[in-house]
């Protein structure tokens, strides 16, 4: 019987991961990406904790030609517009996770004891964004342009963040810890997302056999490296590299963009994969 084709999809978080920690550059990934597209051998789907619209930004400076995103850690997905219709309609964003309108309703239900100790992104301009995150005046507007999950800095002690959990919990949220912000978020996850988008490319690839590869460098990527055919943990060279005991996830021997090259170049051998040269 004739082999069936394999089809990739890579899965791959962008900072620390396809992009080097301190320059963001993608070099040498972004040749390999290139070629991969160009030889519809795989399809690059960025899964990060970004939003879209600052994910449609660093289109412009690194070269990945996705068909598929997914963005706020999990909670967003964005695909073709004609892929496949939710309930009959159409449409181009699947929300895994709360939309964001959603998650500030929620915000003004809470008590006021406690509400006046968040200072989310919404109650905040852009300029207040950009003052406490240190980022430049666009680079924060592209990041206060939220749908599904909202940061928040916290003004009260930890027991009335117990309280604040207690209440949002009820609603379906949660509260995750970043660095200076707390984020509010639903219970989607970026393996959910990936697992969500194999079975619907698999759904219209049946002529393929359809192959995940998951690379990340942090605690919210394990789930996602560990439920991939073939999981990649990156290493982190100035903090502590994420471990897995799964006999299919493998550490790259590179940080960054050169142990991405090196990782899929490898799993690509040790399935028979050959690019063609140019
Ligand atoms: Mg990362």
């Amino acid at each position: 019987m004739p082999k069936r084709p394999l089809h990739l999809l890579i899965f791959t978080d962008l900072d620390g991961t396809l992009l080097d920690h301190k320059s963001y550059s993608a070099k040498p990934a972004d040749r390999l990406i290139a070629t991969l597209s160009a030889q519809a051998m795989a399809d690059i789907i960025p899964v990060t904790s970004k939003t879209y619209s600052e994910l449609l930004w660093l289109k412009q400076d690194v070269p990945l030609p996705f068909v598929f995103c997914v963005t706020e850690n999990g909670s967003v997905i964005h695909r073709p517009v004609d892929y496949f219709p939710i309930n009959g309609e159409p449409s181009p964003v699947v929300t895994l996770g709360v939309p964001y309108q959603e998650i500030l309703n929620q915000v003004a239900a809470v008590p006021p004891a406690l509400r006046r100790h968040i200072t989310g992104f919404a109650d905040m301009s852009v300029e207040q964004i950009a003052d406490a995150t240190g980022l430049a005046f666009d680079d924060a507007s592209r990041a206060k342009d939220r749908q599904a999950t909202e940061p928040f800095l916290w003004f009260g002690s930890d027991s009335e963040l117990g309280a604040l959990q207690a209440i949002i919990g009820e609603a379906g949220l949660r509260i995750q810890r970043g660095g200076r912000f707390y984020h509010l978020t639903g219970h989607a996850t970026k393996d959910q997302a990936m697992n969500f988008i194999v079975k619907s490319i698999a759904g219209q690839r049946p002529d393929c056999d359809i192959i995940s590869v998951a690379l990340g460098d942090g605690p919210n990527d394990l789930a996602m490296i560990e439920a991939a055919d073939f999981g990649v943990i990156m290493p982190n060279p100035d903090g502590v590299t994420i471990e897995s005991s799964k006999a299919h996830v493998r550490t790259a021997s590179r940080p960054g963009p050169e142990g991405w090259v090196r990782a899929v170049t490898e799993i690509m051998a040790e399935l028979g994969l050959n690019l063609r040269q140019s």
